[in-house]
């Protein structure tokens, strides 16, 4: 049985990223970078206001007070969007708005609500503080220097990311192509959710569960048709999907049972098996194997083992096959609530909730089928074989609600 970090770097180092396309900055949140940004543009392009008020020369109100305030005489104004022409010469003020350009001639903003107009000549203001050179001035430069590094190649691109390539005049990112990912559920006991059940019969669940999280992921899912178990069947959805797909994911069939086909059914296609056993739990039967450049991974059955190596193995393996940098969950650090213990010799990942105060409790049933406690769980809390952790010990939880 393979350890989990081998499993991981065999997984990951068998993966070329795809090659890079080029979107729509509209489309680009959620891709990932595939060419490292860099700021063609200064930003702010310009000097302006920080806030709706007056253009004023510092040196005009260095002595303005209160019991002495100073008039300055209104020349113009500019509304955002909007270039005054003139200059602001001594003794002389222009009306701007926040985003306003700074005139020439003036280098600072003074708030309108610090001024007040004089009672009987028109386009006369009376300014009571003075203002020091720069104040509610935002500096062409000062957030972005041209030629600044934006955003890193492998990144994610997050709604603020986005924001940015846009501010600098970006119309076309170039993202790592999105992976599309054969989804495939095998089981003879496995209907539609729908569809009238028979005795014996379960509705099937994974397929819309796999397909959400690689969603999140980037991936695209092609979700197959139920899979009976049966050689021919299994041999069949394969070859279509490997053909179809640059990945493929099928869901249980995968352990030792006479019912279990998919090892067997990919290998007869020509395809090689990596591994099929990886020393966790839940999860111990995962499938990775490759056939012309195609990728197999076999997920068990059970929904929350199919979940968790979901989690570990193919989340991270769907990131490098997009060129992501950063593959592995994110952690967020709690204390148990209640004591945890793994009296067993495989690495447990306990299904937990971690609440706003970082509490850490398990989520219920860790049954490896019990879809309940997986649907409270939002963490997962790795405990290493033969280990008890008290109450209050501080943990490091994975989350994958995010
Ligand atoms: P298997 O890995 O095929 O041995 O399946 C293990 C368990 O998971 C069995 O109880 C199956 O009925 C159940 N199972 C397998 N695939 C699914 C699925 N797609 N949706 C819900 N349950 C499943
Ligand atoms: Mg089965």
């Amino acid at each position: 049985m393979l350890e989990l970090e081998e499993a991981l770097t065999r997984i990951l180092s068998a993966i070329q990223p795809s090659d890079p396309e080029a979107v729509s900055v509209h489309d680009a949140a959620g891709r990932v970078l595939a060419v490292t940004a860099v700021s063609p543009l200064d930003l702010p392009l310009f000097d302006n206001s920080a806030m709706d008020g007056y253009a004023v020369r510092a040196a005009d109100l260095a002595k303005a007070t209160p019991d002495n305030p100073r008039p300055l005489r209104l020349i113009g104004k500019a509304a955002a969007g909007e270039v005054f022409k003139g200059t602001v010469e001594p003794g002389t003020c222009v009306r701007l708005f926040t985003g306003s350009p700074l005139p020439i001639g003036s280098d600072g903003v003074v708030m309108q609500e610090d001024t007040r107009p004089d009672s009987t000549r028109l386009d006369w203001f009376w300014f009571s503080d003075p203002v020091s050179p720069g104040e509610n001035v935002r500096h062409g430069g000062e957030d972005v220097k041209r030629g600044a590094q934006l955003v890193e190649a492998g990144t994610r691109l997050s709604p603020g990311q986005v924001a940015l390539l846009a501010a600098v005049g970006m119309s076309e990112i170039k993202v790592a192509r999105q992976p599309r990912v054969a989804l495939l559920a095998t089981g003879s006991e496995l209907v539609e959710s729908g569809r009238p059940l028979s005795p014996g019969k379960i509705y099937e669940s994974n397929r819309v569960m796999l397909a959400t999280l690689m969603k999140r992921d980037g991936a695209i899912p092609n979700i197959f048709p139920l899979v009976p178990d049966t050689m021919e069947a299994t041999q069949a959805a394969l070859e279509k999907a490997l053909a179809e797909c640059d990945a493929v994911v099928t869901s249980g069939g995968v352990s030792v049972g006479e019912y279990d086909f998919v090892k067997h059914a990919f290998e007869k296609l020509g395809g090689k098996l990596a591994f099929w056993r990886i020393s966790i739990k839940p999860g111990k039967p995962f499938v990775f194997g490759h056939a012309g450049g195609k990728l197999l991974f076999g997920l068990p059955g059970n929904p929350v083992s199919a979940l968790v190596t979901f989690l570990l193995l193919l989340r991270p393996a769907l990131g490098r096959m997009q060129g992501a940098t950063g593959v592995s969950l994110p952690k967020s650090n709690g204390a148990l609530a209640e004591p945890v213990a793994n009296p067993g010799d495989r690495r447990h990942f306990v299904r937990v909730v971690v609440d706003d105060a970082g509490r850490v409790r398990s989520a219920g049933t860790q049954a490896s089928h019990s879809l309940s406690s997986l649907a409270k769980a939002n963490g997962l809390l790795d405990v290493p074989p033969r280990t008890s952790l008290a109450e209050g010990a501080a943990v490091t939880v994975l989350r994958w609600d995010s």
